[in-house]
This record gives C-alpha cells, structure tokens and sequence, in this order.
C-alpha cells in the first residue's frame, strides 16, 4: 500500500477506495442463482436508481466501462453514428463504432475544448447518422460537455439515439437520465463511484430497447436485451463479480447516509471550486493554468498546464515523492499538463492539502 492514510489518492481513475468499502468486499460468496442474489440486487436498485436519475431499470455488468461502450455501439448504432470527439475517450468511442464494423464520422474539437449545441446541430444535419456517441466528462482533457443543452439538440432529429459515456461524471456530477432523455448512459465502477475497477452501470431508454430489439448481430455477453431481461428478474446475466457486487451495496449506502447523490454533486463541485480558486491564486502565480475554459471544467477531473520550462511527468513524480498520487497528463498532453482526480470519497480539505504538495514541489 502506498499509504495507509485515506485521501492522498488523486488518480482520475481507478480512484481511492474507502477502507470500508474495501472491507465489504471480504465476505463469503453467495450461489450467483440464490435467494440471496435475488434480495441483493433488490436491495441496491432503489439507490441506484437515484443515482442515475432514473425510474427505469439500472443494468450492472462485470466488465470495465469500455464494455459498456461496446453494448452501446452494438445494440444502439445500426449503420453510422456521429462521434463527438475532444479527447482519448471520445476517440475510443469512435473507434468502438468502426470496430464493430459501422460508420464513425468523428466531429472533432481540439483538445480541452468541447462540440458545442450549434456545431452539433450543423454536424447533424450534415450526417445520416442514427446515433450520436458522446463522452460527457472527457477525462483525459478534463472538459464537460454541455450534456442537457446537447440533449435537446440531438432529440431535435427523428430517429437519432443518443449514447452517452458518463463514466467520470455519473455520481460526480449531474447527469439528469430521464429528463434529458438519454438513450443510453453508462458509467464504470472505479471512477466517480470509488469502487474497485470490474463493474459496468448503464441505463437504457425504451428507445434504445425497441433499437437493439431490431439489429439482431448485438453480440451475446453484451447484449442489452439479455440485461434488461435479467434485471427485469433480479437475476445477473451470467456470474457477476460478487464481491464487487458487496462493495457497490455498501457504496450505495454510505452515498445515501452522505445526503444522496446531490449532497455529492455539490462535494464535487466544492472540490473543483478549490481547484479554480487556487488555478486563479497562488497556482497562477506559479504558472499553472487551466486546459479548459470556464465554464467546461468537470467537476470531478481537473486538468492543469504545468508553467512554461516543468515536464508535467517529472512534477507528478516530485509530488509522488511527497507519499501524494495525482495523474500526468493523457498521450500528448503528458509532458504540458497534469491531471488531479478529485472525485468519489475526496473531500476539499485533503485537495487544498494537496495543491499545497503541488506549490512545493514547483516552487
Ligand atoms: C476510464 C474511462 C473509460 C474507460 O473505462 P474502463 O473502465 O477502463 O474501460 C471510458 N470513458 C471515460 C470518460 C473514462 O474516464
């Protein structure tokens, strides 16, 4: 273990896991086809319900988020779909939908910078795509996309699915699923839920099932209907990871005994605001600078340039060094910029002491 103090874990992913989720996990299994299984998924589905925003069924896999980009694409695109592309994630669901042989046609923005409502629309008027595919929260540049305002733009066109990749804002920061109309919306267990990496979560539209209903080479493991079927009946698709299934039901609880999913919105949005506050103050002066502008910044990842003359890499050891874990930058941002992950269990405190880590270091 690095350390045995919780919070100076700052990866954007897999994020620090609470000692007592972790020790939800050291538990007996339970027959995959049992009593038992059937009352736990029970029991966890009211709050992941509010979780996602949603009254619908919430559909949980054993697979990293990625497989549930893959569902989205094999049971959510039919021939072409427009990928809004402003970083690695975006890029990886673009290449998902050439991979599993439709037609991506890449609606690019430079990085940290996301589509906005007008070139989408443009963009749809231009293509003859049935889906849109879309990262909310892009990770790798720390940019939010106006998620409700693209919504709308999208629910403009008949016939056009929306898939949405919210792996690091589900949780983090609003994602409202049933009244932005989202067809399909997925997260992954190690990013803003601080769980241990190996679950997938995602919620479907009727849209998106009467879709799926109608290609019929959607693949066998990833398969939304079988999901939905199962979930219908409380029962896993094949066997789950259990013990990630014990530590997502401890999860749930300790988010509800927080105050529910919008007291940790705003404990996001506290943490991003020490961030930009200190982006503004002291980390300014040193040379640091948001990659995104104002206004697009998640609330759960932030991305900084490092002043003019610091390798990025060499700073994100220096603070390593100090027993603190933040990120680098992602592919060519690696040597200009850093990554602070400051979602799930983090608190603003331990992220005030950790921008005083980075002060140092630099200084
Ligand atoms: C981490 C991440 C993924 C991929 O998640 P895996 O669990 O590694 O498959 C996809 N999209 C975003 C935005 C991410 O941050």
């Amino acid at each position: 273990m690095h350390t045995s103090e919780f919070g100076r874990f700052f990866l954007p992913g897999p994020t620090e896991v609470h000692p007592e989720v972790l020790a939800a996990m050291n538990r007996a299994m339970i027959p995959h086809r049992g009593q038992d299984m059937v009352e736990l998924l029970k029991r966890i589905e009211p709050p992941l319900q509010r979780l996602c925003r949603t009254e619908r069924r919430v559909l949980v896999g054993t697979c990293s988020a990625t497989g549930f980009m893959e569902m989205a694409v094999r049971s959510g695109v039919r021939h072409r779909a427009l990928s809004l592309v402003g970083g690695a994630f975006g890029e990886r669901f673009a290449a998902i939908v050439g991979a599993t042989g439709r037609d991506a046609v890449r609606l690019q923005v430079p990085l940290g910078e996301t589509v906005e409502p007008d070139m989408l629309r443009d963009a749809l008027r231009r293509t003859d795509a049935d889906a849109v595919t879309l990262v909310h929260s892009e990770t790798s540049t720390g940019a939010l996309a106006p998620l409700e305002e693209l919504a709308k733009v999208v629910h403009e066109f008949d016939d056009v699915l929306l898939l949405v990749d919210a792996v690091t804002s589900m949780g983090g920061l609003p994602v409202e699923t049933d009244r932005w109309a989202l067809d399909f919306v997925l997260t992954g267990s190690q990013k803003a839920l601080a769980l241990p990496p190996g679950l997938a979560v995602a919620v479907a539209s009727e849209r998106m099932l009467e879709r799926a209903k109608a290609i019929p080479e959607r693949g066998a493991y990833l398969d939304v209907i079988a999901f939905d079927t199962a979930a219908g009946n409380y029962q896993p698709t094949n066997t789950p990871a259990i013990s990630l299934l014990y530590a997502l039901d401890t999860q749930l609880q300790r988010i509800e005994a927080e105050g529910g999913v919008e007291q940790r919105w705003q404990r996001h949005d506290a943490m991003r605001g020490v961030v930009e506050r200190w982006a503004e103050g002291r980390g300014g002066e040193l040379g640091f600078s948001y990659l995104p502008r104002e206004g697009r910044r998640s609330w759960t990842v932030s991305c900084l340039k490092v002043p003019e003359g610091v390798n990025g890499r060499e700073l994100v050891q220096a603070v390593k060094r100090k027993g603190w874990v933040i990120g680098t930058g992602y592919g060519e941002l690696k040597p200009t910029t850093l990554r602070i992950g400051h979602m799930g269990d983090h608190r603003p405190e331990k992220v005030r002491e950790l921008l005083g880590v980075v002060e140092e270091v630099a200084a």
